[in-house]
């Protein structure tokens, strides 16, 4: 094990989700702006498949994946009409794509600084139904349960694991974090994650970088998972272009969390 990096960009205002349209405009800008590879979704016929299959494989190969509930994955076309982004409904998911070698790929990095010859990373794009509360070793929960002013605790877990499918694969969510209520399921009352704050820490390092209302809450994050691959003198940051691009397509302004993972 080593220490791993993810790089999230969530939106200023935690509440803030994309609808269809500029979601669908956010991702062909990253396509037309050189930060993904465009796929062609009509070869696999909408099928969906599991994390261990071969399509699975092949689709991530081809170009961008989208993972729609535990262990079910279908191919997603890039560029992509608003028809077929709000074709995935009000579920959760996460758009992903898979760079092995950024250089072979000719693709543009979304950070600020290539640290290795050989980069590859993963970006994703995750779009979720009630909010994701992303916590780790450097990202601390709220110091108060999330609850709503009824009395009614907010947090809920999908169950990790969920279980096996019918070939005994582990079958994740497609988010694995713990979860909180965007409504109240008692009274209906909207949750306001920037009413918890929490201090912000640089991993490395451990210096705190100040108050964050709402954490690592998220009902939308960009996601730059470079796994070992990061530049370890940091601290890590988007590229001003590929931050524009995000904020301009989304229409909110974003906010920078570094986490690590691993020891
Ligand atoms: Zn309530």
């Amino acid at each position: 094990m080593g220490v791993e990096y993810e790089h999230y960009l969530v939106p200023e205002d935690p509440t803030f989700k994309p609808a269809a349209e500029p979601l669908s405009r956010l991702l062909n800008a990253l396509y037309e702006g050189g930060y993904v590879n465009g796929s062609d979704a009509r070869g696999l016929g909408g099928a969906t498949f599991g994390l261990f299959s071969p399509e699975y494989a092949a689709a991530l190969e081809a170009g961008c994946l989208v993972n729609l509930g535990p262990d079910e994955y279908a191919t997603f076309p890039i560029p992509c009409s608003v028809a077929e982004v709000e074709a995935l409904g009000d579920r959760d998911f996460r758009l992903l794509w898979t760079v092995g070698d950024l250089v072979e790929s000719g693709l543009k990095y979304p950070l600020s600084k290539v640290a290795y010859e050989e980069t590859y990373y993963n970006l994703e794009v995750h779009v979720a139904r009630d909010y994701v509360n992303h916590l780790s070793s450097i990202i601390e929960p709220f110091e108060h349960r999330a609850a709503c002013q009824c009395g009614q605790l907010l947090e809920f877990h999908e169950g990790s694991p969920v279980g096996t499918n019918d070939r005994g694969d582990f079958a994740r969510p497609v988010f694995g974090d713990t979860r909180i209520h965007r409504f109240c399921p008692v009274c209906g009352v909207p949750f306001r994650p920037q009413d918890y704050t929490i201090r912000l820490r640089y991993g490395r390092t451990g210096e705190d970088l100040g108050p964050r209302p709402g954490g690592a809450t998220y009902l939308f994050a960009v996601l730059i998972d470079c796994g070992k691959c990061y530049d370890r003198e940091g601290p890590v940051k988007a590229s001003e272009e590929f931050l524009d691009i995000c904020q301009e397509a989304t229409g909110s302004p974003l906010f920078q969390i570094g986490d690590f993972s691993g020891c």
